[in-house]
């Protein structure tokens, strides 16, 4: 049994690909903005999980890289491929981690419409004025409105 979202009528046979009474179809319809914002999240923990991991990779390979045995192995002009794969795969999880996990900012909401000043619009009505757009007589009685509503 499935309900059907666009009107809400419930459909005993699970195998129904649409909904017969509105002509819902289960199988293209647009995805709901709950499951975006599911998707949303889970890329976000996974950018968090492997950051982690990535920092973690980073740290041991930075313990590493000052070990005792390493530096003693670098002084003798052997390369600690060890310590050098941790640290470049330790940095590269945590920027991938960081990409992951701040790249999928849903896009910020658009700033929401704030009214002009009536200094804003004034000057707004002057670059008309002065551009001859609207006549002496419209630009003085657009002023006195703004300052009306002051
Ligand atoms: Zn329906």
């Amino acid at each position: 049994m499935k309900r059907c979202p666009a009107c809400q009528i419930d459909i005993v046979d699970d195998s129904t690909t649409y909904c017969e009474p509105c002509g819902f179809d289960f199988v293209n319809a647009p995805s709901t903005s709950a499951a975006d914002g599911r998707v949303v999240n889970s890329a976000r923990q996974s950018g968090i999980v492997i950051g982690g991991i990535g920092f973690l990779v980073l740290v041991f390979g930075a313990l590493r890289w000052n070990s005792v045995g390493s530096q003693l192995a670098r002084e003798l002009g052997q390369t600690d491929g060890l310590g050098i794969l941790l640290l470049l795969g330790g940095g590269i999880g945590l920027l991938w981690g960081l990409y992951l996990a701040f790249a999928t900012d849903p896009a910020p909401l658009a700033a929401p419409v704030v009214p002009k000043s009536a200094e804003e619009r004034i000057r707004q009505l002057n670059e008309l004025r002065s551009n001859n757009l609207i006549s002496d007589v419209e630009y003085e009685q657009q002023k006195r409105d703004i300052i009306a509503s002051l």
